[in-house]
């Protein structure tokens, strides 16, 4: 058995690293949240606000816990300005799960959907799709190594397909959707990895979904954003527990939601709102974008895959001149602490996943690097 003073004393070690030690973090999920958030949940930890439990411990149904979801809720519906005719649902089984769920919610009495292949998180939603009905690629950029987002004149979406499924940001590839097509039946979008990073209409979309981990919270939680027409048709073999309306109707309690994640978002949310909302935050990663994609740009050792026009401002891949380099160019961003930069393991090279917690001095010591690095190499 542990006696206390061992506990003590792991404890004791573990407080004494300074926050001001905090890495410069990359990592494209689960991914770099604000210190400030950290510190309140720190701080909230043991005692949150005087119920003499952390939240961790609580019943989903305490009036503690059913504020902390519906404030949260609140603080969602503000940042991204959600019509009152939008559900927002909070809930498990990660953006995975939802390639599944929003088939057999939305086909209804349709049996195609359409889908436009921009990468390896299309590709995967497309398969799952698969299983379920009909699929159409509406269009796709495979042909070029997923290094834009098709011409929209190009798509082929058909009256009869029950939705048009995109995923706005390729967390993998970088490539990411700067405006919207017009299209004639409810948009779909996979936005795991850019929700939250600027204003979006969200009038434009039949469904949003987001996993949390890359730019909201912890994993363990996904959120759905769904047009109120939209529920209430999923097929009748559909698990309960991947049916929107059920979900809906029990404010996402329908089981034990993912509780520490949705509090944590909502701190998230509170932080985005007190830095000036998501005007402000796009202001700031756009800025945080140019600074890495020109640093790219004006040199002749590194080099960015995708067009210029579909650049992520969110996840940003980039090449050494020489990929026999590359193991080199890691080791010296590990000692200044930069972490997470090794590309997807599907394509190589390096990726830099600047989220909204990852601040423009994170980019600027980053860039500095490269500079440092390509003087040596290059
Ligand atoms: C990470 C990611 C997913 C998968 O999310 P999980 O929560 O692991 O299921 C899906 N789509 C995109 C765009 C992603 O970035």
């Amino acid at each position: 058995m542990m006696t206390t003073s061992m506990t003590q004393k792991t404890w004791t070690m573990t407080q004494m690293i300074p926050v001001t030690e905090r890495a410069h973090n990359f990592s494209a999920g689960p991914a770099a949240l604000p210190a400030e958030v950290l510190e309140q949940a720190r701080d909230e930890m043991l005692d949150y606000r005087g119920t003499g439990m952390s939240v961790i411990e609580m019943s989903h149904r305490s009036d503690a816990f059913i504020e902390i979801a519906e404030t949260a809720e609140k603080d969602l519906r503000d940042l991204l300005g959600v019509p009152a005719d939008y559900h927002v649902l909070f809930l498990q089984g990660g953006a995975t799960q939802q390639f599944a769920a929003i088939p057999l919610n939305l086909l209804g009495d349709k049996n195609s959907a359409a889908y436009v292949n921009t990468g390896v998180w299309s590709t995967k939603a497309i398969e799952e799709a698969g299983k379920y009905c009909s699929v159409r690629i509406a269009a796709s950029s495979e042909s070029t190594k997923f290094d834009r987002i098709p011409a929209y004149a190009s798509w082929q979406v058909d009256a009869g397909d029950a939705y048009v499924h995109i995923c706005s940001n390729e967390t993998i590839g970088g490539v990411q959707f700067h405006d919207l097509p017009a299209v004639s039946v409810p948009l779909v979008a996979d936005m795991s990895s850019d929700i939250l990073s600027r204003p979006i209409d969200v009038s434009r979309y039949g469904l949003i979904y987001a996993g949390a981990q890359k730019n909201i919270g912890p994993a363990g939680l996904v959120l759905v954003i769904v047009h109120k027409d939209l529920l209430g048709r999923a097929r009748k073999d559909t698990p309960s527990m991947l049916d929107y309306k059920v979900h809906s109707k029990a404010g996402s309690m329908s089981n034990t939601p993912p509780t520490y994640a949705w509090y944590l978002s909502g701190l998230v949310f509170k932080w985005l709102k007190a830095q000036g909302g998501l005007a402000r935050m796009a202001a700031i990663n756009r800025r945080k974008a140019e600074t890495l994609y020109h640093a790219i740009d004006s040199s002749n050792f590194y080099s960015a895959p995708v067009i210029r026009e579909n650049r992520s401002w969110m996840n940003v891949p980039f090449t050494l001149a020489d990929a026999k380099l590359d193991k080199d160019f890691l080791k010296g961003a590990e000692a200044r602490r930069m972490t997470h930069l090794p590309g997807h393991r599907s394509v190589g090279g390096m990726r830099a996943s600047i989220y909204n917690a990852v601040s423009q001095d994170s980019v600027d010591a980053l860039v500095a690097y490269m500079a440092e690095f390509e003087r040596e190499h290059g």
